[in-house]
C-alpha cells in the first residue's frame, strides 16, 4: 500500500493512505461509469428514470484521473459498474488506460460489474487489458422471467455474452438477486447451472435504494430463508473463504463450487468494510446505505494539482459511517436511500 513517505512514479510524494474513524483502511473503490443502463431491472430501476445531462457526467479523462488519485492513496482493487459500464462510449479506452496500474504493481485487480448484454463485443478486450474476473448479473435463466424482471434484457444475448466471457479466459461471477415469487422457485438450478459451468454464484438481497414503484416488501425475499431451503437440496460446508467483502461463503458439496450470500438484510456486514464508491459525476459515497456523500468533481476540476482532490478524499473518508441503515418492514415504505442502485452501482 502506498505509505506517506513513498514517492509516485510523476515523482510526487505519495498522500497519506485512507483510514476511516473506525480503523477500516480504504483499498476498494467502485466506479459507477455511467448511470445509463440498456436494462430496466425491476427493483434498481423505474422504467421512466431520467438520467443525468451529459454536461454533469465526467469525462474519460477525469474518471482516469480520479480512479488514478485513489489509487495513489491504497486503492488495491478497482471496479467499475454503473448503470451498465459496457454502454459508456469509449470504455475500453478507460480499462486500457487504468489497467496501466495493474502493470506497476499499485493495483491488484481491476475487474467490473456487467449485466453481460455486450459482453460479446468486449470480453476479448478485456481479457486482453488485463481484466481476469468480472461478476455477471442473471437473476433467472427462464427467457420471459428474465424479460419481466429486466424490462428490456434478452437473455440469449446474456448468455451468449458469459460464454464469450469464459472463452476470452475470463472468470465469470454470477450476481444473482434473491425475488419473492420471482426466482426464489429456481435458485437450486441457477446454482447447479453456474457450478456446472465452473462459475461462482453470489446471491444478493435486495436492497432498499431508490424509488422503483413497487413495494420493497412484495420484493424482498431474506436469504436465510433461501438458504434453508437449498440446505435440503444440497449439503452447504461452511468455509472460511473470504474476499473482504460483505460476502460469507459456503461450499455446495454435490457441485464443487462455492455459493456466497449477501445479505445487507438479514445479517449486517459492515464492520470489516473497506470500500467506497464514486458516481459518474464525480460525488463520493462513503457508505452504500447513507445519503451523505462529498463532490470531488469540484476540487478535480479546480486545479490540474490533486493536492485539493487528496484533501476532499481526506476529509470525506473522516465522515466514514460506521455502518448502514437499511431496513425493510411495514413501517419503512419509504426507501432507506433516494438515489437508485444505478448510480452507485451496488
Ligand atoms: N449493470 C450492471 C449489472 O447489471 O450488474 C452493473 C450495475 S447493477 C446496479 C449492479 C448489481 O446491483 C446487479 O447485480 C444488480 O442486480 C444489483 N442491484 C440493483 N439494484 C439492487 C437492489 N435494490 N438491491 C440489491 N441489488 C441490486
Amino acid at each position: 500500500m502506498a505509505m506517506n513517505s513513498l514517492v509516485l512514479a510523476d515523482g510526487a510524494p505519495a498522500p497519506a493512505p485512507m483510514i476511516d474513524p473506525f480503523a477500516r483502511a480504504i483499498t476498494y473503490l467502485r466506479v459507477s461509469v455511467t448511470d445509463r443502463c440498456d436494462f430496466r431491472c425491476v427493483y434498481c430501476m423505474a422504467e421512466d428514470m431520467t438520467f443525468l445531462p451529459k454536461a454533469d457526467v465526467l469525462s474519460l479523462e477525469e474518471l482516469d484521473r480520479l480512479c488514478s488519485a485513489f489509487i495513489a492513496k491504497g486503492v488495491r482493487k478497482l471496479r467499475l459498474t454503473g448503470g451498465e459500464p459496457l454502454v459508456r462510449r469509449g470504455i475500453m479506452t478507460l480499462v486500457s488506460s487504468l489497467a496501466r496500474h495493474l502493470q506497476t504493481s499499485a493495483l491488484d485487480e481491476l475487474t467490473l460489474t456487467t449485466n453481460g448484454s455486450q459482453l460479446r463485443k468486449y470480453a476479448g478486450e478485456l481479457a486482453g487489458a488485463g481484466v481476469k474476473r468480472i461478476n455477471v448479473s442473471i437473476d433467472t435463466l427462464d427467457t420471459d422471467k428474465f424479460r419481466t424482471i429486466t424490462r428490456w434484457g434478452d437473455l440469449h444475448k446474456v448468455l451468449d455474452g458469459v460464454e464469450a466471457a469464459r472463452a476470452a479466459g475470463l472468470a465469470v461471477k454470477i450476481n444473482v438477486v434473491a425475488l419473492k415469487g420471482v426466482n426464489e422457485d429456481e435458485i437450486d438450478q441457477l446454482v447447479r447451472w453456474a457450478h456446472g459451468l465452473g462459475m461462482e454464484l453470489t446471491l444478493i438481497e435486495v436492497m432498499p435504494l431508490g424509488d422503483v414503484g413497487a413495494g420493497r416488501l412484495d420484493q424482498y425475499l431474506p436469504l436465510s430463508i433461501v438458504r434453508a431451503r437449498l440446505a435440503e437440496r444440497f449439503t452447504l460446508e461452511e468455509i472460511d473463504y473470504r474476499t473482504g467483502g460483505p460476502a460469507r461463503y459456503v461450499r455446495v458439496a454435490e457441485t464443487g463450487g462455492r455459493l456466497g450470500f449477501i445479505t445487507p438484510l438479514t445479517h449486517n456486514f459492515c464492520e470489516s468494510c473497506n470500500r467506497v464508491r464514486i458516481t459518474c459525476t464525480g460525488t463520493l459515497f462513503m457508505c452504500l446505505g447513507q445519503e451523505d456523500a462529498a463532490d470531488l468533481r469540484a476540487p478535480l476540476r479546480a486545479s490540474e494539482g490533486n493536492e485539493l482532490l487528496f484533501a476532499a478524499i481526506d476529509e470525506a473518508i473522516g465522515r466514514k459511517p460506521k455502518g448502514h441503515d437499511f431496513v425493510i418492514d411495514r413501517r419503512h415504505r419509504q426507501p432507506a436511500v433516494s438515489r437508485h442502485m444505478s448510480v452507485t452501482g451496488g
